[in-house]
């Protein structure tokens, strides 16, 4: 890395993003720092960033709109491109399938999917000029194993991983190393209303993980030393699915 990297991270207010902001800041990246609406989350890792001694920009946009990444990314991107780009942005709106609502169907897949690919497309042009960079896009568990009541989850995220492996092979040539990290049950507002203890007897290590232990492995794909890895998925899981 140079004293000027820069790492956006997608989803970045609140739970495991906001955890990879700090995690890569106090690694020495500057950040923007893109979320959907909860300016004052934002600010608040903001804070935790510029304490740590690196510059934080705030890029508040809905991923899954079209319009407003391009709004929010034209300008900036013709000053600088980032070295790192995680894809962490993500919505669940759980039910049957039997129950489930277009909208709901839609949601999650545009904010996965089409959010992969608002951001990704418009920033895959200036590295690939520049011969280098890391992205990561966060994934789930639940899109390798399938989980009842999260057909449009576990399709949204098994797309992702998907466009992991097709985007690693076209750009490896280029110095661009794609990857996916896939947690499993992480304590964060995504999960608060879980059946917990239910969920526990399943994870072999008895505990959720933290948004820190996810930060960390995705700290490691963007470290020199993960220079030979692209297109895989790595678990950060307690063991749940192996
Ligand atoms: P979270 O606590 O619910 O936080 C979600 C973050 O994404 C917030 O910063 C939110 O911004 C932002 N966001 C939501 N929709 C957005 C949109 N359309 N455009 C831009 N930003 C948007 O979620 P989390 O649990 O940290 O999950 C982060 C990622 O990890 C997701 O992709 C999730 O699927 C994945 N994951 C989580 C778990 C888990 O157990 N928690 C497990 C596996 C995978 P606002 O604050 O502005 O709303």
């Amino acid at each position: 890395m140079s004293e000027q990297d820069i790492a956006l991270i997608t989803g970045a207010s609140r739970g495991i993003g906001a955890a990879i902001a700090v995690r890569l800041a106090r690694d020495g990246y500057n950040i923007w720092l893109n979320y959907r609406s909860n300016h004052e989350a934002a600010q608040a890792v903001a804070a935790q960033v510029r304490d740590l001694g690196r510059d934080c920009t705030l890029l508040p946009f809905d991923v899954s709109d079209e319009s407003a990444a391009k709004e929010a990314l034209e300008n900036i991107l013709r000053e600088r491109c980032p070295y790192i780009l995680v894809n962490n942005s993500g919505v669940n709106r759980d039910g049957l399938l039997f129950w489930m609502s277009r909208e709901d169907w839609k949601d999650v897949l545009n904010v996965s999917l089409d959010g992969f690919y608002h951001v990704t497309s418009r920033i895959m042009g200036l590295m690939m000029q520049k011969k280098r960079g890391r992205i990561i896009n966060i994934v789930s568990t639940s899109g390798q194993t399938g989980m009842a009541g999260q057909v449009n989850y576990s399709a949204a995220k098994a797309g992702l991983i998907g466009a992991t492996r097709a985007l690693a092979k076209e750009v490896a040539r280029s110095g661009i190393l794609v990857n996916a990290v896939s947690p499993g049950f992480v304590e964060t507002d995504m999960t608060k209303d879980l059946p917990k203890a239910e969920i526990l007897k399943m994870i072999p290590l008895r505990r959720f993980g933290t948004c820190e232990e996810v930060a960390a492995v995705v700290a490691f794909l963007c470290s020199d030393d993960a220079s030979y890895i692209t297109g895989q998925v790595l678990n950060v899981n307690g063991g749940v699915y192996m």
